[in-house]
Formats: C-alpha cells, sequence, structure tokens
C-alpha cells in the first residue's frame, strides 16, 4: 500500500529543493503518491490570507506533508503562511535537529554538536495581535497558556525518552516576563518531574545565545517558547554550516508537516544554486514517521556520503555544485 503526502512546493527556492527532495525520496524505492498543491504567497494574497481549501482538504486525507518555503512579506501583508497552516491544523510541536554533517569544514568542525530544538507553534508573540493603541504608539500581545505549553513540554520530554536524550533544557526570559515566561517555565518544571531520568536545566535566552556560540557541545534536547524557538534554531543552523542544512517537523495530533527551517531566500531563487539537504533531510524525518526507517537510513547515510566525500557540494557550504549536481550525486550514493 503506498503513501500518500501532501507536496507543498511553496515559493522561492521552494520548487527547486521540493522536486531535488522528490527525486532523492523517489529513489529510496518507497512508494509515494505525492498529492500535488499550491501554496505561494501569491496564492496567499488572493486567498486574502486564508489557506486554500485545497491544500486543506488534501492535508485532511493524508495526514502527512512535505512543504518547501513560502515567502513572508515584511511589516505589510498577511500573517506568515507556515504560521497561518501551523496554527489551522494545530501542528504545536515543531522539532528541529541540529546536527553536524561529517566532512564539512565549519568553524564548529571539531566540535560535537547534536541537538533538537522544540520550538512551541502555536502562540507567544506569534499570536499575531497587534494594535495601535494611538499614532506611534502600538502594542503587541505575547500569548502564553498552561495549556500549550504543558502540551509542547510533555511532547518534549515524552520524545526526549522515546530517543533516549538524557537532558532538557528550558529557555526562558521569566526573569523580565514574569507572568508569561514563568508560566512558561512553571508548564515545564511540572513536566519535567514526571520524567526523573532525564535532567532538567533552564537557561535565560541571552545566556543560552552565548552558551550555544561558545559552547554548543553541552546542549541534547531544548524546549522554548515559538519566537526564541524561531531565532535559536536560526543561530544553532550556523553552527553547523547554515540554514542550507538543518531540517525540521510540524508535529500536531493529526497532522505532521516536514519542512526546512529556512525560509524561500528570495536571493537565490531560480538561480539553481539552493542547498536542499535540509529539505531532503525534513524527508528522512518524514520516511521515519511513515515507518519506512530503513529507507530513511538509507537516504540519510547517502546525504552523509555526500558531505564525507566533498566533491559535489553546493556553494553555501563551500563547493560549487548546482542543486541539480547534488542531487544526483546523492542518488548515486543511494
Ligand atoms: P524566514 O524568515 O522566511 O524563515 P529566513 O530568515 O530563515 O526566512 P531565508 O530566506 O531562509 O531567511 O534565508 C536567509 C539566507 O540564507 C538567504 O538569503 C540565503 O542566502 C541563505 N539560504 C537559506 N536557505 C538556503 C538554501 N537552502 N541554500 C542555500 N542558501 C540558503
Amino acid at each position: 500500500m503506498p503513501h500518500t503526502v501532501t507536496l507543498i512546493p511553496g515559493d522561492g527556492i521552494g520548487p527547486e529543493v521540493a522536486e531535488a527532495t522528490v527525486r532523492a525520496v523517489e529513489a529510496t524505492g518507497v512508494a509515494i503518491g505525492w498529492e500535488r498543491v499550491e501554496l505561494t504567497r501569491v496564492v496567499l494574497d488572493q486567498c486574502r490570507g486564508e489557506i486554500p481549501q485545497a491544500v486543506l482538504d488534501s492535508l485532511a486525507r493524508t495526514r502527512v506533508g512535505l512543504k518547501g518555503p513560502v515567502t513572508t512579506a515584511v511589516a505589510a501583508g498577511f500573517p506568515s503562511v507556515n504560521v497561518v497552516l501551523r496554527k489551522r491544523l494545530d501542528l504545536f510541536a515543531n522539532v528541529r535537529p541540529v546536527r553536524m554533517l561529517p566532512g564539512l569544514k565549519t568553524r564548529y568542525r571539531d566540535t560535537h554538536i547534536d541537538l533538537i530544538i522544540f520550538r512551541e507553534n502555536t502562540e507567544d508573540l506569534y499570536a499575531g495581535i497587534e494594535h495601535e493603541v494611538v499614532k506611534d504608539v502600538v502594542t503587541s500581545l505575547k500569548v502564553i497558556t498552561r495549556m500549550a505549553s504543558e502540551r509542547i513540554a510533555r511532547y518534549t520530554f515524552a520524545y526526549a525518552r522515546r530517543v533516549g536524550r538524557k537532558k532538557v533544557t528550558a529557555v526562558h526570559k521569566a526573569n523580565i516576563m514574569k507572568l508569561s515566561d514563568g508560566l512558561f517555565l512553571r508548564c515545564a518544571r511540572q513536566v519535567a518531574r514526571e520524567y526523573p531520568e532525564i535532567e532538567y536545566k533552564e537557561l535565560i535566552v541571552d545566556n543560552a545565545c552565548m552558551q550555544l556560540v561558545m559552547r554548543p557541545e553541552q546542549f541534547d534536547s531544548l524546549l522554548m517558547p515559538n519566537l526564541y524557538g524561531d531565532i535559536i534554531s536560526d543561530l544553532s543552523a550556523g553552527l553547523v554550516g547554515g540554514l542550507g542544512l538543518v531540517p525540521g517537523a510540524n508535529f500536531g495530533a493529526e497532522h505532521a508537516v516536514f519542512e526546512a527551517v529556512h525560509g524561500s531566500a528570495p536571493d537565490i531563487a531560480g538561480k539553481g544554486i539552493a542547498n536542499p539537504t535540509a529539505l531532503m533531510q525534513s524527508s528522512v524525518l518524514m520516511l521515519e514517521h511513515l515507518g519506512e526507517s530503513d529507507a530513511a537510513k538509507r537516504l540519510q547515510s547517502a546525504i552523509e556520503r555526500v558531505y564525507t566525500e566533498g566533491k559535489n557540494l553546493t556553494q553555501d557550504v563551500g563547493g560549487t555544485s548546482s542543486t541539480g549536481q547534488f542531487t544526483d550525486a546523492v542518488l548515486q550514493a543511494l
């Protein structure tokens, strides 16, 4: 019985990295029926900021999505597609494993980096509740609830237990935002008590940034509200070679949508030079989710082999290859 997956190529570099990833997934031999749907910034504008019904219907059927990035307007326009989709499907847990690929010549190449970011995905300042009180005075509401905080904490600890992780660090700014981040922390502490075998720590977000840059090897699983999760994801991507590499998954009670940490990178779109590794590694997470562990392992090994050989890498990681040449090399390694 083949799997059915909703494929959202997105826009910017999205279609390029999505095509590369579909080739790689198909080369594993796993039978997947792709339901291709269009979700771009233009489509969102046409639908006045709503996710098109065809996209929601497809995801309701398949329950699994593979998604390229979609451009978000800055300081104007409709809310981010990514944020709206996560809210519509209640994809509350954003999981981003950050690991060094073998052979990559980054600043931290001699440091063991293997951490997972667990980002609450539905509230915080991403609730998008902004208000102009009077001209030139604007407020933005940071919404933190016990329900969402407990849910992401529970997801994090359960995941950590399942995969044998040893430590969870909650990242916060509860010294300043005593009520909101205070509630988030109280929920994390409460859930932590149910998992005595997992070490629990807390770190203020600014200190967490410095510690990540100075001693990233000390981190295991990081639990945090939405905004810190967004920022720390990009910071962590920088530790292991950049946004072209780091995969991600959004999980809800019913759906799972796999997407890279990076955005649509309009500066390099259409040039055939985008690095598809981040979405390919997201598809490895997808294959695991589909119960195709063997194919997931083979695809991950193939990607790692291309990095170890270092002959077919894209420009963002110091190579000269195109998206297509890198993908050919992954297929060859498979
Ligand atoms: P958003 O806020 O929409 O998530 P972002 O802040 O994560 O976006 P991106 O659009 O992902 O920003 O890209 C930032 C820069 O990183 C790009 O300008 C591009 O040069 C680089 N970049 C991102 N993704 C890739 C990729 N897959 N391959 C190569 N370079 C990339």
